[in-house]
């Protein structure tokens, strides 16, 4: 059974009104043993201003907010203190100040995922108009290597391959061909397993009415084949109920590709757990 949830959200990220306790109570009443909350620190997110900073928040509040709360809970679940990083091509100026921040606080996980592309989020639809899917999963994928190559302070790898969940229907199914992105995704695979990267499966692929979590089945069976073995597990819950949700099914999805285990991160060393 799988019984951490390693990728959360609270009411630090801008798009979640739910309460670091609330998420806390949440993962214990699933029978969560160790929940990681990782909220959204998208540096320079377009449209941020100092008064009302999008996807970002302030770090110190964060530890203040969560430090006591591992405490009072520390003998029913592990509290993971992590953060979600939007990685961003061409921008030494934001890695380095992430890179700061991962020096002057001591986070247990941290989550390393592409959200925006050309500057701009594909979660918005008008993104998809006069473009073809494939077009913009290639842009996708290739400036996520760019990313990696550029910036490796992180641990795990998120949401390889949600952008399909954002694909509309005019621009045909929430699908993609391997083998037309398979170049791009061995060089990434190939990297994250020479530096001890971790892959995620994010289990909301499942909750967004896909046939699998991400990454999909064959993408994830490429990263087996080139000797992967780190993977984190996370739902990309932003409120309680969505704690831990698709858990069972991801199991078994994950035991029909020979794994049977996951990596729990604390203090951001990988502890492997059996299922
Ligand atoms: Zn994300
Ligand atoms: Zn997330």
């Amino acid at each position: 059974m799988i019984k951490a949830d390693q990728h959360t959200h609270c009411n630090f990220s801008s798009d979640s009104d739910a309460s670091p306790e609330s998420m806390v109570v949440g993962a214990i009443e699933k029978g969560i043993t160790h929940l990681c909350l990782t909220d959204h620190m998208d540096l320079d997110y377009p449209g941020t201003t100092k008064e009302e900073p999008l996807f970002e928040f302030n770090v110190a509040d964060y530890f203040t907010a969560l430090t006591p709360l591992k405490e009072a809970y520390r003998d029913k679940l592990y509290l993971g203190i992590g953060i979600e990083l939007g990685l961003r091509p061409g921008r030494e100026d934001l890695n380095q100040q992430m890179h700061k921040l991962l020096t002057d606080y001591s986070f247990d996980f941290v989550l390393g995922s592409v959200h925006l592309l050309d500057n701009d989020d594909p979660y918005y639809e008008s993104y998809w108009q006069n473009r073809t899917a494939k077009d913009i999963l290639s842009k996708y994928f290739s400036d996520m290597l760019t990313s990696l190559k550029e910036y490796d302070n992180f641990d795990s790898l998120g949401h390889l391959d949600y952008l399909i969940r954002y694909i509309p229907p005019y621009c045909g199914e929430k699908d993609y061909i391997f083998r037309e992105h398979q170049e791009v995704m061995d060089e990434i695979f190939k990297l994250l397993i020479s530096k001890d990267k971790a892959l995620e499966i994010n289990t909301a692929g499942l909750i967004k009415g896909l046939p699998c979590f991400h990454p999909k089945l064959e993408t994830l069976k490429r990263y087996l084949e080139l000797g992967g073995k780190l993977i984190s597990i996370g739902s990309d819950g932003h409120s309680p109920d969505k704690i831990a949700t698709k858990f069972k099914e991801t199991e078994e999805l994950l035991r029909s590709c020979g794994i049977s285990g996951y990596y729990v991160y604390k203090k951001r060393i990988p502890e492997y757990i059996p299922f």
